[in-house]
């Protein structure tokens, strides 16, 4: 029985950094304001140490609201950004890092990933930057998302073996395609696997199945997609909610 306010440690991927299992994300919650800062210190408080934003969220209005949520406790808390592949040649990512640190309000991201790939910018040049910014100690460790088997074993063979924190992907139990290939491939490396969409964008918890299962459970349909998915000793998820309950019943 998990205790509250206990939340699962891991290591996450070759980074020496301890994450929750169960992260905060926060994709649209610029648009919720108060609530989502409320939201976000609760997780906080539960034991989630691991939030994970991007520039693109609200043109850096949810990495403000994370500014807001992490004040004066940013030690406790692990923050995870992006920046947009259009922003990734060399020079852009390095200000776009600076842009990101100004909006959370703090002086470094405890990982920096690559949003996506686009074609147009050699990974060599954004991973180059993200050197730059681990020397600089504006970031202490870098990633990726979205990213499939042929492009990580490109992203290794530039960044070379243990520096890739993570790849963060599309994950949930109507979306299980990175079993087949992906998954198996991250834990062979030690890469970090992070679920995003753990509850398919909020369309999980009024599943039908899940219901019936979970209430034969004695728990909620959120819990058993979510537990589903960190039952894997490799794989964090990442659940959104603005809602104060729904974080506690994550
Ligand atoms: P999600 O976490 O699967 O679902 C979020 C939705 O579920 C929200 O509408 C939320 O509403 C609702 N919800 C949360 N807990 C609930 C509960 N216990 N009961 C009922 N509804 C609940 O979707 P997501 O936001 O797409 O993904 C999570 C995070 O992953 C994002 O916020 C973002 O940080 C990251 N992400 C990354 C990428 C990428 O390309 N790397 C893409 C998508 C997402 P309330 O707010 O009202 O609770």
């Amino acid at each position: 029985m998990v205790q509250p306010g206990i939340i699962e440690k891991r290591d996450f991927g070759p980074t020496g950094m301890r994450f929750s299992v169960l992260g905060l994300g926060t994709w649209e919650m610029e648009r919720e304001g108060p609530a989502a800062v409320k939201a976000l210190q609760r997780g906080i408080d539960e034991g989630a140490n691991h939030i994970d934003t991007a520039e693109m969220y609200g043109s850096g209005r949810a990495e403000q609201i994370v500014g807001k949520a992490v004040k004066g406790r940013r030690e406790s808390v692990f923050l995870v950004s992006k920046v947009l592949p259009s922003n990734a040649t060399y020079e852009k990512t390095l200000e776009a890092c600076e842009r990101s640190l100004r909006n959370l309000g703090t002086e470094y991201l405890d990982v920096y990933l690559l949003h996506w790939r686009e074609r147009r910018t050699p990974l060599e040049e954004t991973f180059r930057a993200f050197d730059k910014l681990v020397q600089g100690g504006k970031i202490r460790a870098f990633g990726v998302s979205n990213f499939d088997v042929k492009d990580m074993e490109e992203a290794v063979q530039i960044a070379g073996p243990g520096n890739i924190a993570c790849n963060q992907v599309l994950y949930h139990l109507h979306e299980r395609a990175i079993e087949y290939d992906l998954l198996p491939w991250c834990v062979t490396r030690g890469i970090a696997l992070v679920a995003y969409s753990p509850l398919g964008q909020g369309k999980l918890p009024a599943n039908h199945a899940l219901r019936d299962l979970a209430l034969a459970r004695n728990t909620t349909p959120s819990q058993v997609a979510l537990a589903f998915l960190i039952r894997h000793p490799n794989v964090f998820a990442i659940p959104k909610s603005s809602h104060v309950e729904h974080v506690a019943e994550n």
